[in-house]
């Protein structure tokens, strides 16, 4: 059996306020479908949803709960851009391409937005979004980055806030200054990811939870997907599995587990601060980050708690860890009681690439969203669906971004990740 299948939701702040209650069927009989999709998270109900729209006979299959992995349990920060600071695009895939890839990250957030307004999603969607330097050096990346988009991509609507405009939306001085975006935003994640999976049922979708596919038969035209207990034959798949492709049998993934390297991040929740409370942290209700390699998340949720969320270490205590990390940021918080602590995997690749793409002709898949899965996860799906439908030109554009393999097992990546945590860590002390 796969690690993580027939789980139940985790615990944590989102699963403790979700809106939809709904168990779904395990797959018990054999069936077919024109596509069928892996993975019931953002990307893989993204891709369903606009498949459904036009007309395409859809199965999902997830081997726990909709929403079971990182898109139940994120920060629910949706964020323009790419990890890679755009220039580095401009250099790797010159500047149509980078271009093309800028617009669509805009297009991701879009998204969100026309969806919640289409299917009526309750999940707290709120716009404005900004990243913050830990010192002048940093700061002067986020400079960099705001020129960049204005003069090569025309994207007008970033700012720069020096120390005093920032003090004047965040209660904590330790940066030294800020980039704000008003078009990203963040997001109740589960409730979002239910949505959308309610959004599937009522066009039709067939959605099966505790069945997980454990193996792939690719024929001449159709795709044979088996799970534990019965199999679903489809002419197209969509591989959605995102950071738990690792532990799936090399059949199902044929060498693209190799390119994911699963970081751990966790989050913790206040309980519900006082209006007051609430505003002098943060008083314009945007989400934040900062420009660290291990970095700092938080935002405010609809019912006035922290959420504050960082990468995580291997064998701490990581609700006592997390609330000292918040505590440098906001010492006003020293009374607060923390409600919820919850982690999980980030799907990073080694040089932030998102990597797109097809292991077939008709099996599909994305992954490696490096921290920006909320956001593109959406275009994810629908570029998918798109190629699905017979125009695969806006995948082809993801598929020219080049990502490294990481070589070896499961130790030899433990070790490279241990490594590769500790190198980062002296760079965001001495940078
Ligand atoms: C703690 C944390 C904080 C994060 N914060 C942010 C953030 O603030 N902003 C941001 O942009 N990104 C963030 N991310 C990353 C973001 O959540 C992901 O990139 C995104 O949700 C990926 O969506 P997905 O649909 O590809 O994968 P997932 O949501 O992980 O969905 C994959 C699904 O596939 C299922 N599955 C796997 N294998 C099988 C199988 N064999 N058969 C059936 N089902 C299977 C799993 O059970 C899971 O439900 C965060 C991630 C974590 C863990």
């Amino acid at each position: 059996m796969l690690k993580f299948s027939h789980q139940e939701h985790i615990q944590s702040y989102y699963a403790a306020t979700r809106h939809f209650h709904f168990t779904l069927p395990t797959l018990t009989q054999r069936k077919s479908a024109d596509v069928c999709v892996i993975g019931a998270g953002f990307f893989g109900l993204s891709a369903a949803l606009e498949l459904a729209e036009q007309g395409k006979k859809v199965i999902v299959l997830e081997g726990a709960r909709v929403g079971f992995g990182a898109s139940g349990r994120n920060g629910g920060q949706a964020i323009n851009g790419f990890e890679e600071d755009i220039s580095a695009y401009i250099d790797a895939v010159g500047f149509d391409t980078a271009n093309q890839l800028w617009q669509m990250s805009l297009e991701a957030l879009d998204i969100i937005d026309e969806r919640i307004t289409k299917y009526a999603i309750q999940c707290d969607w709120q716009r404005g979004y900004a990243t913050l330097a830990l010192n002048q050096r940093r700061m002067e990346d986020l400079v960099a980055i705001e020129q960049a988009c204005r003069e090569y991509f025309n994207y007008q609507s970033m700012t720069l806030w020096d120390k005093a405009k920032l003090a004047q939306n965040l209660g904590s001085d330790i940066y030294t200054g800020a980039l704000f975006d008003p078009n990203s935003g963040h997001l109740h994640p589960l409730n979002y990811c239910l949505g959308l999976a309610q959004a599937c049922l009522d066009l039709g979708v067939e959605i099966y939870e505790h069945s997980p596919a454990m193996d792939l038969r690719v024929g001449k035209s159709k795709v044979k997907v088996s799970t534990d207990q019965s199999s679903v034959i489809a002419k197209d798949v969509v591989l959605a599995t995102n950071a738990y492709i690792s532990v799936l049998p090399k059949t199902m993934h044929r060498g693209i587990a190799s390119k994911i390297l699963p970081v751990e991040s966790f989050i913790i929740a206040t309980e519900p601060l006082t209006d007051a409370m609430a505003d002098s942290l943060i008083r314009n209700r945007m989400s934040v980050c900062d420009n660290n390699y291990f970095l700092d998340y938080y935002r405010l949720s609809a019912d006035n708690r922290l959420l504050f969320g960082s990468d995580s270490s291997p064998g701490l205590d990581m609700t006592t860890v997390m609330r000292c990390n918040m505590l440098h940021v906001f010492p006003q918080l020293e009374d607060v009681k923390i409600d919820y602590g919850w982690g999980g995997p980030i799907d990073m690749t080694l040089n932030s690439n998102p990597h797109f793409g097809r292991i077939a002709p008709n099996i599909y898949f994305a992954q490696g969203y490096s921290g920006h899965g909320v956001a593109l996860t959406g275009l994810a799906g629908r570029i998918v669906a798109e190629a699905i439908l017979g125009n695969d030109e806006r995948l082809r554009v993801f598929e020219k971004l080049k990502v490294p393999t990481v070589h070896g097992g499961k130790f030899i990546k433990q070790a490279a990740l241990f490594i590769g945590t500790n190198y980062y860590r002296f760079l965001d002390k001495y940078r």
